[in-house]
């Protein structure tokens, strides 16, 4: 081929400045509105694009979260449990706008920590997590008013414990709805990714929240259950795996404290004939590739109607396979890192396993840098509902397809999980979107779109998902006694 002719368009690299992280050595964490240094053995967080160390955070002993948990019931007491809504919103509006006005280093250090792609950091997680406290900020003074009773009162300490997928996301899907409702919280972020909930920290401590209403204490899964099962703490929130969730609502049982989890998820994105179907394509890769699939509600399960089951396949290979992977604060990735060895394992049996169990399996041919947890997007096809790739949660950047003849064929498929949080239908047809939204069982349900998250839109799930919602009216009820 003549290259005059048919010339090679290659991206130039256009890496974000990593500077704008502002980057320490070391994090403290955040106890009665100060930085201390905890009485565990410090954690190392890891870049996972790089494999280097980024910084040494301190971690919480069980007598940390005793006195974080004491120091909340005080400010609950005291100061936050009794304050007018209207005062309470106007720290947390400053929280919003504070998470807005450092928005580009929360992205960039998010993308190091986490792996995820700039754009994404940039464009959802960090633009999403200010949303959600500006949304509940309004909520703050009209709680009278949001059908829950005349008069709800907060629940007190609520102890919160999220996963690395999203960790300044998730932590706003926690503080905000507490906060707005009167409660203080006790935090605790993932073990590999604690960085920007400590920067949150930072913006909470400026935005002048008095001490003790937010404490946010890094450590792994013994300071969570430390926190979960402490006497003081009236409300657990948890997202996460549900075999953690299961754990927790166990060792909870008896004990009168107030319970929402989030869990995980198995979701089917069910493709009709009708459907537009290069529309679907983009769906479905959003659907299963957005975040590397560490998505808890991502579709990773494609049920597509057998008469175009080809043409949709041809046109994903080919759609995938333009799929950047690599470094995640390169303004052109799509595809980022996995946030650990360990889940990088976890993904790889469970691909082994796809194959074993006679799946066909499809890899994208994209180049991985040398260094770092890199999987390259995939797509099982000739998947049956029996194997482990069709039952099991992944979470990570592979696909397994399968397909279905008429609407209750793909209703019964769909339905065939153990988990329930999300699904999605591409059709022409508006009645068959209603038909089944209705039928599905799962807590959110996208038509002709995927991956889709507002504030306003209550999120949560059915069966092994968990219960209780987040986001929207509904969600202020898991953190209000009404
Ligand atoms: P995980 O292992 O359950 O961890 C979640 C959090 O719980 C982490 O902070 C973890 O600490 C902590 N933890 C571990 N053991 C604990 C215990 N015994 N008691 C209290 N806390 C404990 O889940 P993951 O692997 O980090 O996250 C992936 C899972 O989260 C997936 O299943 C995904 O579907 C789910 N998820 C669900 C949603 C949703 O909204 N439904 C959203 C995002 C993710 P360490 O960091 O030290 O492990
Ligand atoms: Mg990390």
């Amino acid at each position: 081929m003549n290259s005059d002719v048919n010339p090679v368009w290659e991206y130039a690299p256009a890496p974000e400045n990593r500077d704008i992280a502002n980057l320490k050595p070391s994090y403290r964490m955040y106890l009665d509105g100060e930085f201390v240094e905890g009485g565990g053995e410090p954690l190392k967080t890891v870049n996972p694009a790089t494999e280097e160390v980024l910084a040494e955070v301190s971690t919480a002993a069980p007598s940390d979260v005793d006195r974080a948990v004491k120091a909340a019931r005080r400010a609950h007491e005291r100061v936050w449990g009794r304050m007018p809504g209207a005062e309470r919103a106007k720290y947390i509006y400053r929280i919003a706008r504070m998470i807005a006005e450092r928005s580009r280093e929360l992205a960039v250090l998010e993308s190091m920590d986490n792996g995820k792609p700039i754009k994404e950091s940039r464009d959802v997680d960090v633009p999403t997590a200010s949303a959600h406290f500006f949304y509940h900020a309004g909520w703050a003074d009209k709680l009278a008013y949001a059908g829950l009773g005349p008069d709800p009162r907060p629940l007190g300490v609520a102890g919160q414990v999220i996963p690395w997928n999203f960790p300044l996301l998730m932590a706003a899907w926690k503080l905000a709805p507490a906060l707005a409702c009167g409660n203080t919280v006790v935090l605790k972020p993932a073990e590999t990714t604690p960085l920007t909930a400590l920067v949150l920290a930072e913006i909470i401590q400026q935005a002048d929240l008095p001490p003790g209403v937010v404490n946010i204490l890094p450590g792994a899964g013994d300071v969570g259950a430390e926190l979960t099962n402490h006497a003081g703490v009236d409300k657990v929130a948890f997202t996460g795996s549900t075999e953690v969730g299961k754990l927790i609502q166990r060792s909870l049982a008896g004990s009168g404290k107030k319970l929402t989890l989030e869990l995980g998820g198995k979701a089917a994105n069910v493709v009709f004939d009708d459907a537009p179907l290069d529309q679907a394509v983009e769906g479905i890769v959003n659907g299963i590739f957005f975040n590397q699939g560490h998505v808890c509600c991502a579709g990773s399960r494609l049920l597509v109607q057998e008469s175009v089951a080809d043409e949709l396949l041809e046109k994903l290979h080919a759609r995938v396979s333009t799929l950047r992977i690599g470094d995640p604060l390169d303004k052109n990735t799509d595809v980022g890192a996995i946030n650990s060895r360990e889940q990088l394992n976890k993904i790889t049996e469970l691909v082994s396993s796809g194959e074993a169990e006679g799946a066909t399996r499809w890899t994208s041919p994209c180049p991985l840098p040398d260094k770092g947890f890199f999987f390259a997007p995939t797509v099982f096809a000739g998947v049956s509902q029996a194997m482990r790739i069709a039952r099991e949660e992944i979470f990570g950047p592979v696909l397994s397809v399968l397909t279905f003849r008429t609407p209750d064929e793909a209703v019964a498929k769909a339905n065939n999980t153990p988990y329930g949080l999300s699904a999605g239908i591409w059709t022409d047809k508006g009645s068959r979107i209603l038909w089944m939204a209705n039928k599905l069982r799962a807590g959110v349900v996208w038509a002709n779109t995927f991956n889709r998250f507002d504030p306003t839109a209550p999120f949560g799930g059915y069966q092994e998902s968990g219960f209780g919602r987040e986001g929207g009216r509904t969600g202020l009820e898991a953190y209000l006694d009404v």
